[in-house]
């Protein structure tokens, strides 16, 4: 019988073959101690395995540069900067000196005790940093040890999906696509190093599996769904022929893919649709272009803070956002300032555990009230605005004055730039994500002060519902679809319209296929969505008539349920979109 397990989407794409059980782990360390007179020799030898393990490292990050880029690459700085930290180094000479431990013991203890002091913080952001911190040790350790280095990831034998407990980036970064055909992980979220490496290798990844390293067995027979984050072992028949179907009806989509994104998002009967991309990573850019998007509508910059053990700089920001920017000439590029708190803390920011971080100190708070962080972020962007049109868009706005206060902020950056003659350009637009209630609410007031808005609608249906989009028990209670959120979503477009601004949705509910409907006959004519889900969407988009939107989103605008919303809206596309063709991707159920 198969056995089917869903963790998290990481990393699109669809992968069948036998399965390879990874385990790399830290070494057993034996407990010794050594004579006074051995002292020295396992300090020399400690410092010797820093020194090899930081070669090593930069040879890595060399590689890494020339296959995947400088982002990539930086992604091993905090554990560069952990081979020479003060605490680590010092903390283990001195078991060395004083308890007289060996070079590996007194290196162990001193990891560990630096581990549970982060376990203990509770935070999510943590994890990532408990993953390098993993990585330097298992590293060092091997080499004071004489063990080899873990696991030969080129993949010479048999093309495999890997399972392991968890990975490190530099076990990733080594993989060969060719013969590593997917990736499942018992831990690891979308924003681990890792990950972030397996999607620009466009190697297939579910993370979040749980115990799925205990479960899966060598050779076993697996099927790997990047896209909807699921891991199929002993597929049985019926598996089989559903994904053999799929992977047939997405060569046959791949094929069609380029064709489409040449074509113009516009509705049967005319009406066009800005149809952009949200990206994660600079790199997508490119990839998003190609999928054909018309711009980039959310560019979140957390990955330039991730796992960093140090503010980003200015320079180094400036240039990420150039890089987007020169990727869409004469297109909108709407860049996110940094949406940090609820699941994404960086280190330097020291923030004390909080009870309910998604109601915490998040997002525009955070950057208000450490502007030694934001002011740098905003001068990134306004440099940025001189290679092309630059939109800046603060997320999880409530009140008009953390808008005017951007305002300020803006134009005292924008003083220093002309001070120091560095060329901008100051006609970019300053909008927010309705995101909360209160936006939606107060969008009227906003709106005067606003260039744009756009409809955060992952956030807005949690904040609506009270449902945590994290939680997987409640997901089957977080629904774009519920009347509350359909009405919050109408109201604001038509603030917007009587403002003479431009409205977009950017959360995901612009990937479904109802979601577009509902939205476009909401007079919502800007949609961004993952740059893989662009082709599906623009098909859809290009297969109805915006008449029939406008008709069946009136009608879900006096429907009593989510269900009767649904009702109407399925009705309304009628056959003119194959809602079965998107079965698995849409967590969304048709009724
Ligand atoms: C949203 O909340 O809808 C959104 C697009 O932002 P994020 O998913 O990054 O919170
Ligand atoms: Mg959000």
């Amino acid at each position: 019988m198969s056995t089917v397990r869903d963790g998290l989407p990481v990393s699109e794409g669809i992968s069948f073959g036998r399965i390879r059980v990874l385990r790399w782990g830290v070494p057993d360390v034996p407990h010794e101690t050594i004579p006074a007179s051995q002292v020295d020799e396992h300090v020399a030898s400690f410092h010797a395995a820093r020194e090899w393990a930081r070669d090593r490292l930069t040879e890595i990050q060399d590689v890494t540069r020339e296959r995947l880029g400088n982002l990539e690459a930086r992604i091993f700085e905090p554990q560069l900067l952990m081979l020479d930290d003060v605490e680590v180094v010092d903390g283990t000479v001195r078991y060395i000196r004083e308890n007289h431990l060996t070079a590996a013991r007194a290196f162990h203890w001193r990891m560990l005790e630096l581990q549970s002091l982060w376990v203990r913080t509770a935070n999510p952001m943590v994890l990532d940093r408990l993953n390098d911190l993993e990585d330097v040790l298992s590293r060092v350790l091997r080499r004071l040890l004489g063990l080899p280095e873990p696991g030969d990831m080129s993949g010479d034998g048999e093309p495999a999906i890997l399972v392991a407990q968890n990975l490190t980036p530099s076990l990733t970064v080594q993989m060969n696509p060719q013969s590593i055909l997917g990736i499942a992980t018992d831990q690891g979220t979308r924003t681990s190093h890792w990950a972030i490496l397996a999607r620009s290798m466009e190697i297939p990844a579910v993370a979040g599996l749980v115990d799925i390293s205990r479960i899966a067995q060598e050779g076993q027979e697996g099927i790997l769904d990047g896209r909807i984050g699921r891991l199929i072992l002993n597929p049985d028949e019926r598996d089989r022929r559903i994904y053999r179907e799929r992977e047939v009806r997405i060569r046959a989509w791949e094929e069609e893919l380029s064709e489409i994104a040449r074509l113009d998002a516009v509705t049967l009967d005319g009406q066009p649709v800005a149809l952009r991309a949200n990206l994660d990573i600079p790199v997508e850019a490119e990839r998003a272009a190609t999928h054909g998007a018309e711009g980039v509508g959310l560019f979140r910059t957390e990955f330039l803070v991730v796992g960093r053990n140090a503010m980003p700089q200015e320079e180094e920001q400036y240039e990420a956002y150039r890089q987007v920017a020169e990727a869409f000439p004469n297109r909108a590029v709407v860049i996110r300032t940094f949406d940090l708190g609820g699941d994404k803390f960086p280190m330097f920011l020291h923030m004390p555990a909080e009870e309910n971080p998604f109601l915490g100190w998040r997002a525009i708070r955070v950057c208000l009230d450490r502007l030694e962080l934001f002011r740098p972020q905003l001068r990134g962007i306004l440099r940025a605005t001189a290679h092309g049109d630059i939109r800046i868009l603060l997320p999880l706005v409530n009140d008009v004055e953390e808008v005017v206060r951007v305002r300020e902020l803006l134009s005292e950056e924008e003083d220093r730039l002309r001070r120091d003659g560095i060329p901008f350009h100051s006609g970019y637009k300053l909008g927010i994500l309705v995101e909360t209630p209160a936006a939606a609410l107060d969008a009227a007031e906003l709106a005067r002060h606003c260039d744009f808005f756009s409809i955060g609608t992952n956030d807005l249906v949690q904040y609506t519902l009270a449902v945590d989009r994290t939680n997987a028990r409640l997901s089957h209670l977080y629904n774009p679809f519920h009347p509350s959120v359909v009405r919050q979503i109408h109201q604001v477009s038509r603030v917007a319209r009587a403002a003479g601004i431009e409205v977009s949705v950017c959360g995901e509910m612009a990937a479904n296929p109802l979601g577009a409907f509902l939205l476009l006959g909401l007079d919502i004519m800007a949609l961004s969505v993952a740059w893989p889900s662009l082709p599906e969407v623009k098909k859809v988009i290009r297969a109805f008539r915006i008449e029939d939107a406008r008709v069946a989103a009136r009608k879900a605008l006096a429907a009593p349920t989510s269900g009767d919303v649904t009702r109407c809206l399925v009705d309304g596309l009628g056959d003119a979109v194959d809602l079965s063709a998107f079965s698995g991707r849409w967590s969304l159920s048709v009724p």
